[in-house]
């Protein structure tokens, strides 16, 4: 299928309108929410390793879903807060790749329904000897 150059535009305009929706940014440390980018990274973290608030660089959902254990929840800041037994840090960590149909594994590729399902199964090319999510 060739695009048309209107057709680019359009997609293009979609994109910007989507991007602009997001009017909000979170850490993905402590769940804290800012209106610009600059202040979040220029304000301190008690919960990041850096000190400093991180980007959290998934789009905002109805539900955020831990990278370690896969359990769900409402808010970011309810997910970085509760304890998590499958995380190096002991924290559940937000996946960042949305919610999707299908979820991949970055070490091996195969797919799953559900995240939890993936994090749960075992992958023999996984340094942490799981399948770890893909974006
Ligand atoms: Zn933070
Ligand atoms: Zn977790
Ligand atoms: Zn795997």
């Amino acid at each position: 299928m060739i695009m048309s150059g209107d057709m680019i535009i359009a997609i293009t305009y979609l994109y910007a309108n989507r991007r602009n929706i997001m009017a909000n940014f979170y850490c993905k440390w402590c769940g804290s929410k800012y209106s610009s980018v600059s202040s979040l990274v220029n304000s301190s973290c008690s919960d990041s390793p850096s000190r400093k608030h991180e980007l959290y660089e998934g789009p905002e959902e109805n539900y955020y879903y831990c990278v370690y254990c896969g359990n769900k929840y409402s808010s970011l800041s309810s997910l970085v807060h509760s304890s998590c037994s499958d995380s190096p840090s002991r924290k559940h960590v937000p996946f960042d790749g949305g919610e999707k149909a299908q979820y991949t594994c970055k070490y091996c590729g195969t797919t799953y329904s559900s995240l939890s399902s993936l994090v749960h199964s075992s992958c023999s090319k996984s340094p942490t000897r799981k399948h770890q999510p893909a974006k």
